[in-house]
């Protein structure tokens, strides 16, 4: 490499968006591409990563190993739910985990994954832990997809500042054909397949430096069922769990009920207000008023198109309000929430006032005025 063009380089390399984005950038893409379920990180350092993948909408379990508890802990909170999950929990579940531990041990807690992300890891293990790593990982966790990435030492000349390594803490940084080599024989050794590919770009016409953080993405040949994943390995706990954030979720029933309670208490009532409104017209034409049939058209602009055709007129009888539940379930955001009206049924039982048949919410329009 031409001295003088190599410090020109050193002078003015600076990735933008910063080089850890783009790589955590990176595994986000692999996670919109592959929809993974459950997504460890291992390594996982201050969560950052993980913190990022708790939006992406297709997963359900998170896990992060760190082997130091104290840089896990400095910002853990964020994994925790905000208020607003509770006010409107999610349809998805999603269950976020901490653990201490080392991948140089197998821990029963990391089996069933399908993604492991190992982002910046490898390069800090001792000698010792990077030969138990495949097994691990690969032999024991064996996720449909691994991700690792490390830096490129070929690419170190180009920054600044860099003597030996990027970071005091590293034990080693590869060359592309040395994190090829190892990659390529782990991938055959364990049966899975493998791809490389990078962050960070090198300088336009030093292209054979290659990127700056070097990246391989393995996928696994052989299909594997829940059931062998549990069966076949040995069960000792190892890991000691930090941090447990069980997310709330429309799946677990008693925040299904709550929202379903809301969600028909609320369209009853624009049902109620449309109607109110529209009797408010016919003045006092008690001929006219006992003909009154309201559109549904004047429900839809809050509540959306019903979903169920054919459901009930809602009708007011001396001071009370009924608005049929066949009616309410007909639109589309109760309809999605219970799925049959026998579970709209169900769910409501006991918690909304209804006709004494129970086919309707009923209100009392006298007894609200009073009230208000
Ligand atoms: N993955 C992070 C950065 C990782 S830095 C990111 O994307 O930003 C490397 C991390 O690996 C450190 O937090 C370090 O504590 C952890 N680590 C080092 N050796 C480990 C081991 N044997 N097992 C698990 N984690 C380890």
């Amino acid at each position: 490499m031409d001295k003088n063009f190599q410090e020109e380089f050193t002078q003015i390399i600076k990735f933008e968006p910063p080089l850890y984005k783009q790589r955590h950038q990176f595994v986000k893409d692999l996670v919109e591409k592959y929809k993974p379920k459950k997504v460890a990180d291992l390594g996982c350092a201050d969560c950052s990563l993980l913190w990022m993948l708790k939006f992406c909408s297709c997963i359900e379990v998170l896990a992060g190993l760190d082997i130091s508890a104290s840089v896990m802990k400095e910002k853990m909170h964020m994994l925790s739910p905000l208020p607003v999950d509770y006010l409107q929990p999610s349809e998805r579940s999603l269950t976020v985990t901490l653990h201490h531990g080392s991948v140089a041990h197998k821990d029963p807690c990391m089996l069933g994954f399908d993604l492991v992300t190992c982002i910046e890891l490898i390069e800090h293990l001792e000698e010792s832990e990077l030969k138990k790593f495949p097994e691990v990982v690969f032999g024991f966790m064996a996720p449909s997809i691994v991700v690792i990435s490390t830096p490129n030492s070929e690419f170190n000349s180009l920054l600044p500042r860099v003597m030996l390594y990027r970071h005091p803490d590293h034990k080693f940084e590869w060359s592309q054909a040395q994190f090829q080599s190892w990659a390529l024989e782990t991938a055959r050794c364990y049966d899975y397949s493998v791809e490389f590919t990078g962050v960070g770009h090198p300088p336009a016409g030093m292209e054979k430096v290659g990127f700056c953080t070097q990246i391989a993405v393995f996928v696994r040949k052989y299909p594997q069922t829940s059931e062998s994943v549990q069966s076949e390995k040995p069960m000792e706990a190892v890991y000691k769990t930090v941090f447990k954030a069980v997310y709330p979720s429309l799946k677990d029933e008693k925040y299904l009920q709550n929202a379903v309670i809301n969600e028909v208490i609320f369209t009853a009532q624009i049902i109620k207000h449309c109607l109110m409104s529209k009797r408010e017209e016919y003045g006092d034409d008690s001929e006219r008023k006992s003909k009154f049939q309201p559109s549904m058209d004047c429900f839809s602009d809050y509540l959306g198109k019903p979903v169920v055709e054919k459901n009930m007129e809602p009708f007011i009888s001396g001071n009370e309000v009924y608005v049929p539940l066949k009616t309410i379930f007909s639109f589309p955001k109760v309809n999605r929430l219970c799925g049959t009206f026998e579970k709209l049924c169900k769910l409501i039982a006991g918690k909304v006032t209804l006709s004494s048949d129970g086919s309707a919410v009923m209100f009392n329009i006298e007894q609200e005025n009073e009230e208000n």
